[in-house]
């Protein structure tokens, strides 16, 4: 049998007589895009394939038990400290700033990279209320203070928030003897350095900008 949302009391904004049933919808409902009747949609598709039901739960709980940051840079990893961080062969002195961890993806991928990373979280937005307290700004001092860093290289997005927060760091770190970049402009607008191809992000870091000494 199949379920179809058109068919239940959800098309009509009423709710299922059945309390398992609303608990799932309203978990789904609190995920990004997910209003209630795409929940509803997705809660009766799950109930019809209960095998990919039960795979989604169990990636679900071995990926919530698993996945993890790197308490180092931030990335997303398995181990503590990330592969990267691990590895004496990637340059310590070389820091590249970028604000997700998906953000790392592309320059591996690409792999002419060999410096580290510092995955910020987030960029400063005041709007949205991030402030500089939010980031981890003292983790990256540390960082930079411990290893003798020598280049940050800013590969933020170039939207009003990427900007902010590439001053907020020129500014902070104004007064360490140390080389800070930008990407050269090629990245697209307003968000999208995970999606940028290689050659072009390749090309973006060949031609960083220097901002001056610190
Ligand atoms: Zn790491």
């Amino acid at each position: 049998m199949t379920w179809d949302a058109r068919d239940s009391g959800a098309a009509a904004g009423g709710e299922f007589q059945s309390p398992a049933l609303e608990r799932l919808v309203r978990s789904l409902q609190g995920l990004p895009g997910l209003g209630r009747k795409s929940a509803t949609r997705l809660a009766l598709h799950l109930l019809d394939r209960r095998q990919d039901a039960t795979e989604l739960v169990e990636a679900m709980a071995e990926a919530a038990a698993r996945v993890g940051h790197c308490s180092v840079c931030g990335a997303i990893t398995e181990a503590d400290p990330c592969v990267i961080c691990s590895d004496p062969r990637r340059e310590a002195t070389q820091l590249c700033v970028v604000a997700s961890p998906v953000d790392v993806l592309p320059f591996e991928k690409a792999a002419f990279y060999r410096g580290r990373y510092h995955v910020l979280g987030g960029l400063l937005s005041p709007l949205d209320g991030v402030r500089a307290e939010d980031l981890p700004f003292d983790r990256l001092l540390a960082r930079i203070d411990e290893h003798a860093v020598s280049e940050v290289i800013l590969a933020l997005d170039t939207s009003v928030e990427g900007e902010t927060t590439a001053l907020y760091i020129q500014r902070l770190l104004s007064d360490r003897a140390l080389n800070i970049s930008r990407l050269a402009t090629g990245i697209p607008v307003g968000g999208a350095l995970a999606y940028t191809d290689e050659a072009t992000l390749q090309r973006a870091f060949q031609h960083r900008t220097g901002l001056g000494e610190g």
